[in-house]
């Protein structure tokens, strides 16, 4: 397969760059302008030169000097922040340089200024777009008072070449309106993009549990509410288990809270394992309590579930002194499945289990028990 061309850049540039994705695209955006630059600096010293302007064609040479220079710098590594505002006080110098020797102010060079803020703003930010804006009015305004004095700058070209330049002029100032249109959709799509992201990650933390890392007692209401609803709707069964470690708080007191919280992740991800349907949740609800939602699960398979949860949290043999059950940590569950009846609160589906629970922890725990009666759940 031919490599992607992407990949190809990414190798060109410094690993610094490549690991902070801000600056790599800002450094992305200094070096294509920066290509750009130096194509229109080989076309304009080879015009200057035809023209015979010899200092403009110096001082446009100067300018592709700098930017091999940018260009050398953003692949060392370079701040691109740096680097963009080295691209505009070349431009900046370079444009008064050229409007001197071309005339002064109301010249065709002094045009090109226009193309300053487009720069500043796409490779610097707000703020420094303001700064060069600024400084290209002040430099512009110089160049009047120059004349208003009658102190004449220099005029290197012949009238020909003053109109080619001036046409030059024109159809710069062209492209800056359309660059600076592309650059603000540019600028509104990527804030767009960064609102919807962190939008998406802020959702995501607001229902993940901290500790677990799966979903949250929130998610776990509103996931249940949801297909309670849905349920509700297909007239099927939905089924609930409520699931609690025994005598955690002894094995908290053996071990210590931080061995209680691992204790906690193991018992996260051996429920979540358990899990093989799409629809299936498991959330964290409690302290050491956790809820698994099955949707379109019948009674039996919701048991066969649950004691597949509670074999393998057995299974993983954790050493609890502590527990009246055993020598290791062990879980009760409460089961409850309901073909939900219309107008039925899905909190009622939760007590249902939770009582279940209640029981299995009367029973003596490391057990299951199924809340009866189950289908539908009526008051
Ligand atoms: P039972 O068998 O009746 O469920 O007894 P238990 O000790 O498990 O239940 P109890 O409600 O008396 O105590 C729950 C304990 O869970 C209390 C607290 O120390 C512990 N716990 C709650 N949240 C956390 C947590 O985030 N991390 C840790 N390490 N422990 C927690
Ligand atoms: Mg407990
Ligand atoms: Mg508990």
């Amino acid at each position: 397969m031919a490599p992607d061309i992407r990949d190809s850049w990414h190798d060109l540039i410094s690993p610094q760059l490549r690991r902070n994705p801000n600056a790599f695209r800002q450094a992305k955006r200094v070096a294509a302008f920066d290509v750009a630059m130096f194509i229109w600096v080989i076309v304009f010293a080879c015009v200057y030169l035809t023209l015979g302007a010899p200092i403009c064609a110096s001082i446009v040479l100067f300018a592709g000097v700098v930017l091999i220079v940018i260009l050398l710098s953003i692949n060392r590594g370079e701040s691109p922040l740096l680097c963009g505002h080295l691209f505009c006080a070349t431009g900046w110098i370079v444009y008064t340089a050229l409007a001197y020797f071309n005339g002064g102010a109301g010249t065709s060079p002094t045009m090109w200024y226009a193309s300053i803020p487009v720069l500043s703003l796409f490779l610097c930010g707000t703020r420094p777009a303001i700064f060069w804006t600024a400084s290209s009015v002040l430099a512009i305004a110089g160049f009047s008072l120059l004349s208003l004095w009658g102190i004449e700058c220099p005029v290197e070209l012949t009238p020909n070449g003053q109109r080619l330049i001036q046409f030059a002029g024109v159809a710069g100032l062209v492209s800056c309106v359309f660059l600076l249109v592309w650059v603000l959709i540019n600028m509104e799509q990527n804030a767009r993009q960064a609102l919807h992201d962190a939008n998406s990650r802020l959702e995501q933390q607001a229902s993940t549990d901290g500790l677990t890392g799966i979903a949250n007692r929130r998610c776990f209401d509103s996931v249940l509410a949801q297909e309670w609803g849905r349920h509700q709707r297909l007239q099927s069964p939905l089924s609930l288990l409520v699931i609690d470690a025994d005598f955690f708080k002894n094995y908290n007191d053996a071990y210590g809270h931080l061995a209680g919280d691992d204790c906690l992740r193991s018992i996260a991800s051996v429920i979540q394992s358990c899990l093989r349907r799409p629809g299936d949740l498991v959330a964290r609800i409690g302290g050491e309590e956790f809820a698994v939602v099955l949707p379109g699960t019948s009674e039996h398979g919701a048991c066969m579930i649950a004691d597949e949860i509670r074999l393998q949290i057995s299974a993983l043999k954790i050493q609890h002194p502590r527990s009246a059950v055993g020598h290791h940590m062990t879980i009760s569950v409460g089961v409850a499945t309901a073909i939900p009846a219309t107008g039925e609160p899905y909190l009622s589906f939760v007590e249902v289990a939770d009582g279940a629970l209640y029981c299995a922890k009367e029973r003596g725990r490391d057990c299951i028990v199924q809340a009866t009666p189950s289908i539908p759940v009526a008051r």
